[in-house]
């Protein structure tokens, strides 16, 4: 291969599959970030790495790992998934009983290491790492004024944002931590780590999942159950909204920083971001799939040969679906586990076949038969329709398309990398319109109401059955209007 042809073809810095931007092929949200805190456990650094994968899902760009043994930092950060970024010497370096992890997803071109976290500083009381999953709204606004006051800045993150709020203030940690996140609004779960001390926080709408668990008389958190179980740790509660859980020498103490706001965790984390072995506000998330399925069949039936669902988020949903009409479940597509992240750009030709990289039809199932495809959500609607054609071109005689979300219409300022809201197919085309350009013989959502029943939520009590919806309704939870400053998707 000539150098010529090296030069366009390789990594030109960009992954081509990732995110929402223009180089993503693929067009599905993507996730933030995922985090875990480990406090009292002699094997802290091993107990993370086994967490962390345990959250790849949430961020396949870089992973780091900050650990304390009470007098100094031990730390390691690269970009790739949890284990190229780890081997056996670098987590036997890795030595202490305290620690914070982090595993990232960036937006293209800001995927650089300096922003991969934990963020680890040095400050006027020692030394200081934090790690965090979501989005601080306010953030340009606030870095702005503190940059004018002369605070440099070593990261384009938001999570640096909080450390020099807390660096700047004369209180103890603890109450300087509290007044940073009183100047936050946002979507965020927050682990900030001392040399012996780890301090946890929710923000005031719980929008991002943060859990507590033990192994032993260590404390674990993780952004999902499912690192607690990989683990052996047994779940204690999710850690509430506006809570500020402080570990130290006399256990743990549980504060808070601001009484709770409406209680709002992100309802796309139920829909499809969180892994299906995880559990939510008490809720399995693959039952609570399966009851959004269940419930779509009620709301929207359609006579067809068989169900089938998008691998693999939408599978447990159109496993609800087949068991509530009788109609069987088949697997209908198979996903390509091995895609991962690509290096190569695609040629537009490429790009348009860019789903069948992801998945494949299986056309003896298929052929000749009337489909139900489920999914979880529609973005730009690209995917959709390739997956729609994708059984056609197999043989389905008929294509019935049935979302177990609502109409996903407006971005998100809280942590998940959404389009522009003129790119969201659902806020410019009505469902009709929709239909027609997925090419689908029936195209139905997920009502509000049926979203908020599998979910177990109680709409007479809690806000929307305790959840955020706004990129289907457009109502934040927060403040978003921050005089043309505001920051959308992910600010980890
Ligand atoms: S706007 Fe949507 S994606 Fe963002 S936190 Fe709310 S429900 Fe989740």
């Amino acid at each position: 291969m000539s150098d010529e042809l090296n030069k366009q073809t390789l990594w030109t810095g960009d992954y081509y599959n990732q995110g929402t931007g223009p180089n993503d092929i693929f067009d599905t949200l993507k996730e933030e970030c995922g985090v875990f805190g480990v406090y009292g456990h002699s094997e802290a650094a091993s107990l993370s790495y086994y967490g962390l994968h345990a959250l790849q899902h949430r961020g396949e760009e870089s992973a780091g790992l900050c650990v304390s043994d009470r007098n100094q930092f031990h730390y390691h950060r690269g970009m790739g998934l949890v284990k190229e970024v780890f081997d056996k010497d670098t987590l036997g370096s890795l030595t202490g009983d305290i620690s914070i992890g982090h595993v990232r997803y960036s937006t293209s071109g800001d995927s650089r290491l300096t922003n991969a976290q934990p963020l680890v500083f040095r400050y006027r009381a020692g030394e200081l790492a934090l790690a965090t999953n979501g989005n601080i709204v306010n953030a340009p606004q606030i870095r702005r004024e503190l940059e004018e006051a002369g605070s440099i800045f070593q990261t384009t993150s938001d999570t640096e944002v909080v450390a020099h709020l807390i660096a700047r203030s004369n209180k103890p940690l603890v109450e300087a931590a509290k007044d940073a996140f009183r100047q936050i609004v946002g979507g965020f779960a927050f682990m900030i780590m001392t040399n012996e001390q780890l301090i946890v926080a929710s923000d005031p709408n719980g929008l991002r999942p943060i859990t507590m668990g033990r192994l032993g008389e260590a404390y674990i958190f993780a952004s999902e159950t499912c690192a607690l179980e990989t683990i052996g740790a047994e779940l204690v509660r999710d850690v509430q909204p506006g809570e500020l859980l402080i570990l130290d020498q006399h256990g743990l103490i549980e504060d808070r920083y601001i009484e709770p706001q409406r209680k709002a965790l992100c309802s796309m984390e139920y829909i499809y971001f969180a892994r299906p072995d995880s559990d939510m506000n008490g809720a399995n998330l693959h039952a609570a799939r399966k009851r959004m399925g269940s419930v779509m069949a009620q709301e929207s039936f359609i006579d067809a040969d068989l169900v089938t669902g998008v691998p693999d988020s939408s599978i447990s949903a159109a496993i609800g679906f087949a068991e509530q009409t009788g109609i069987p479940y088949e697997l209908g597509m198979i996903k390509n586990k091995y895609t991962g992240r690509t290096f190569i750009q695609p040629s537009q030709e490429l790009r348009e076949q860019g789903v069948k990289m992801k998945l494949s039809a299986v056309r003896r199932v298929v052929e000749g038969k009337r489909v139900v495809m489920i999914d979880d959500s529609i973005v730009r609607g690209t995917t959709s329709r390739r997956i729609v054609n994708m059984l056609r071109d197999a043989g389905a005689t008929e294509v019935h398309v049935r979302i177990t979300s609502p109409p996903f219409k407006n971005p998100c300022f809280y942590g998940i990398d959404t389009p522009d809201r003129r790119e969201l197919i659902a806020s410019t085309m009505s469902i009709e319109e929709m239909r027609k350009e997925l090419n689908a013989d029936s195209l139905t959502f997920l009502s509000f109401e049926g979203l908020i029943k599998a979910v177990g939520g109680d709409n007479s009590t809690d806000y929307k059955g305790g959840m955020c919806m706004a990129c289907f309704d457009n109502d934040y939870p927060t403040q978003t209007d921050f005089g043309g400053e505001e920051q959308f998707g992910c600010g980890c």
